[in-house]
């Protein structure tokens, strides 16, 4: 009997509407001020700094991957010993920490993650700051998906190794941490934000430094600006990274919705652990993680037959993504330029891992669809796994061109 076909896409971007907002467009452009942190920014980073973080300052860059460029620039400093060449991060990441990294001349050392919150693993950074504490020039930790990280822990670690920290936040506007405060309140290093469109504080393009200190967001805010700290006179590393107002306008109109987005995404994911029983879910940190979507990991004896999975949901109408497979050391570029110590945990995580639909309208029913769908398809397969040969008939198909491993051991410097 055939099944009707659902349409639940993995992510439905809902940025602010500007047609909706007229006016708010005309005040703007009659301003004549469309950029250089004109009077729309302003104000979203003093609005953003009260309501979510309560203390320090925010700095609107174009977009996370260039505020990670510039972060890591302005805390590695103009005169690093060419030693200093490691930056320490996990490879259950996004590609644009790695990038930003080897933008800023740094060789990427990827880590392992923790088994239950899918963050850094604190004994595997300590053992990597321990062997190479002389050639780790920053350290840059992920906030897996929006989960919380202890930045007391990066504190402790940053004066003990006198290493840097910059946080890759991409997805943690929304989180709360353990006190109840935005996620990175109070931290002295640079804690970099998306608010890209896939996003929980989703615009277009767009992101958000925010640290403590004050100094230092004024120091990357010039070097946003070209380096300038006086018009027109370089005395920084520069690039352009501003925002521009429109963009700003729609970051202003998404602060004033916010919390709504965030509860609702916190519901959409009980439902999912309510509707999932006995599935392997994240484990949260803090007071609230935020939810760009759900991640599940599928049985390790089912990994083989992810694909399949992926292809039999895609054909009921149900988007599913692998975020993040292949993880960074197993991407051509990164196994390249990068390197990766024992990662056994990230390479069992990021093969099992189905990243399962989540947006601002998605209802209940959606996630008890995606759900009843899944725990059906799966259970085919575990039928079907039970013959040996069919198993290796599925195993066959669903093979991906996975990247050698030797590339990263041949690449150890
Ligand atoms: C989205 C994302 C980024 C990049 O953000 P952009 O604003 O698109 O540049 C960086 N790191 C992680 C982990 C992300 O998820």
């Amino acid at each position: 009997m055939a099944k009707t076909v659902k349409n639940i896409p993995v992510i439905r971007p809902n940025p602010p509407r500007l047609s909706e907002h007229v006016r708010e467009l005309k005040d703007l452009e009659d301003s004549g001020i469309f950029s250089n942190f004109g009077p729309v920014n302003q104000r979203f980073e003093q609005e953003l700094a009260d309501t979510i973080f309560g203390t320090g300052q925010c700095l609107t860059v174009c977009n996370a991957t260039i505020g990670l460029m510039v972060a890591l620039r302005h805390v590695l400093g103009e005169d690093r010993p060419r030693e200093k060449r490691y930056a320490l991060m996990p490879s259950f990441t996004f590609a644009a920490v790695a990038h930003a990294a080897l933008w800023n001349g740094l060789t990427p050392l990827f880590c392992d993650i923790d088994r239950q919150t899918w963050l850094p693993s604190a004994e595997h950074e300590e053992e990597l700051l321990k062997k190479h504490q002389d050639e780790i020039a920053v350290v840059v930790p992920y906030a897996t998906f929006g989960n919380n990280l202890d930045l007391r822990r990066y504190d402790e670690l940053s004066e003990r190794f006198g290493v840097p920290i910059v946080v890759d936040a991409a997805a943690s506007l929304g989180a709360l941490d353990a006190y109840g405060k935005g996620f990175g309140s109070g931290f002295r290093w640079p804690v970099v934000f998306s608010m890209h469109a896939t996003k929980t504080f989703a615009t277009g393009e767009g992101g958000v430094i925010y640290c403590a200190d004050v100094d230092r967001v004024k120091t990357m805010r010039a070097m946003c600006s070209f380096g300038f700290e006086a018009p027109r006179v370089a005395t920084l590393p520069g690039l352009n990274g501003k925002l521009s107002e429109v963009s700003a306008l729609t970051a202003l109109l998404q602060l004033n919705r916010f919390e709504a987005v965030v509860e609702h995404r916190r519901l959409l994911s009980e439902a999912y652990r309510h509707y999932l029983p006995g599935w392997d879910h994240q484990e949260s940190r803090g007071k609230l993680q935020s939810f760009a979507f759900q991640s599940v990991l599928l049985e390790e004896s089912l990994t083989p037959m992810r694909t399949e999975v992926v292809e039999l949901l895609r054909a009921r109408g149900i988007g599913v993504s692998t975020y993040f497979s292949p993880h960074l050391a197993k991407q051509p570029y990164f196994s390249k330029y990068g390197v990766g110590a024992s990662l056994e945990i990230t390479q069992n995580i990021s093969e099992r891992i189905l990243t399962l639909p989540m947006f601002d309208t998605m209802t209940d029913r959606d996630v008890q669809d995606v759900a009843s769908d899944l725990i059906d398809i799966v259970s085919q397969l575990e039928g079907k796994a039970t013959t040996d040969d069919t198993c290796q008939v599925i195993e066959a198909k669903s093979s991906n061109p996975e990247y050698v491993e030797e590339s990263l051991a041949s690449n150890k410097s």
